[in-house]
């Protein structure tokens, strides 16, 4: 995306900041109640899935289920890994690869995702499908479904699909239950971030309610790495840069993980997501970043705001996406010039 077109999808995004409507959920229930037991319903996310994204859909897959629906796959583009802390979600038999998914399913309802391309190879579904309904709870959603319930209010996408559930008249179990905590409960930072409202509060209790263990599966979820994890980090830590300057003044913290660092220990992609939530902690830099290597040339990258950046902005205008907190972006060429570019953009729109 150029920097213009990221420009106007700022305006976009802040255009859509509404709540769905009661004609929204009503619309949504209808496409979900219509649908005969032996229809196919086809749930995707984003890829390279998190917490929110798979704990959402499984966490709706199996509410599909208890309505009597008999063919519900759940499925994200890339990959058929799932990352390690989410191999024992309730659920999780529900998954299958990109390629064995459904090419005509009778409902698409996809999770998490802010835009198309982060559904890569499966978007093509949301257009053909009869029938799709967006999950979502990022400002910047560009609204690529039919009926949307976006909420950018939402702690989290589970927040949406519980109450979709609700007003399905599905009652909350404790395997439904476990999918939507360990969603809120990443995004949120396990219940530490602004968004984290009396209401969340309220959803969290209804979901203990069930019977789960929220210690237990914060141990399995968040706390749980292999050993060459912990060296791993010690690599990456070590070669973090401050700069002070950048972002108007307002300072930038930053590192990269290769590849190579992940093989050199044996690790998967999956443990280079705590990273960031170690290098925020910098009091220097508003804005912290780990680049992440996907490929020789290409890099996930994690942007998060100590609180006067939006970051959201940044990351839309660099073709990305997220949340004014917390957003990412994809960027190309070597891990220098990546952060050249993204140091460009803060100085732009910082200097506003
Ligand atoms: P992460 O840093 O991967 O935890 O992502 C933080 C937030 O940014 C999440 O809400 C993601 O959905 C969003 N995000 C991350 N990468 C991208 C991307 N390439 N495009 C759009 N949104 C993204
Ligand atoms: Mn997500
Ligand atoms: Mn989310």
């Amino acid at each position: 995306m150029t920097e213009s077109a990221g420009a106007s999808a700022v305006a976009e995004a802040s255009a859509t900041c509404e709540g769905p409507t009661e004609a929204d959920w009503e619309a949504a229930v209808a496409a979900v109640r219509e649908l005969p037991p032996h229809a196919r319903v086809l749930l995707v996310c984003h890829v390279n899935p998190d917490g929110d994204a798979l704990g959402s859909m499984l966490g709706f897959a199996l509410g599909l289920r208890r309505m009597g629906l008999r063919h519900v796959q759940a499925t994200f583009p890339g990959p058929h890994e799932i990352p390690q802390p989410f191999q024992t979600l309730p659920g999780v038999e529900l998954l299958v690869p990109a390629e064995q998914a459904w090419t005509d399913p009778d409902l698409v309802v996809s999770f998490d995702a802010a835009s198309a391309a982060r559904l890569g190879c499966l978007a093509d579904r949301l257009l053909t499908a009869p029938q799709c309904l967006v999950l979502d709870h990022h400002a910047s959603n560009t609204r690529f479904g039919k009926i949307h319930l976006v909420d950018p209010n939402a702690a989290a996408t589970s927040v949406v699909a519980e109450e979709l559930l609700a007003r399905l008249a599905v009652p909350l179990d404790a395997e439904i239950a476990e999918c939507f905590y360990v969603a809120v409960a990443t995004d949120t930072g396990s219940f530490r971030f602004d968004m984290t409202t009396p209401a969340v509060h309220q959803m969290a209790a209804r979901l203990i309610a069930t019977g789960l263990r929220p210690g237990e599966i914060s141990r399995r979820v968040f706390d749980s790495r292999p050993f060459g994890a912990i060296r791993l980090y010690g690599d990456v830590l070590r070669r973090a840069q401050l700069d002070t300057e950048a972002a108007g003044g307002r300072g930038l913290v930053w590192t990269y993980a290769t590849l190579a660092d992940l093989e050199r220990h044996g690790q998967q992609a999956y443990v280079l997501e705590a990273l960031i939530d170690s290098v925020r902690c910098a009091i220097e830099a508003d804005v912290s970043c780990v680049l992440k290597q996907v490929a020789e040339q290409e890099w996930a990258v994690s942007l998060r705001s100590r609180g006067a950046t939006d970051v959201a902005q940044v990351a839309v205008a660099l073709g990305g996406g997220g949340h004014r907190m917390a957003a990412g972006f994809t960027g190309y060429g070597s891990a220098r010039s990546v952060i050249n570019t993204l140091r460009a953009t803060l100085d732009r729109l910082c200097a506003n």
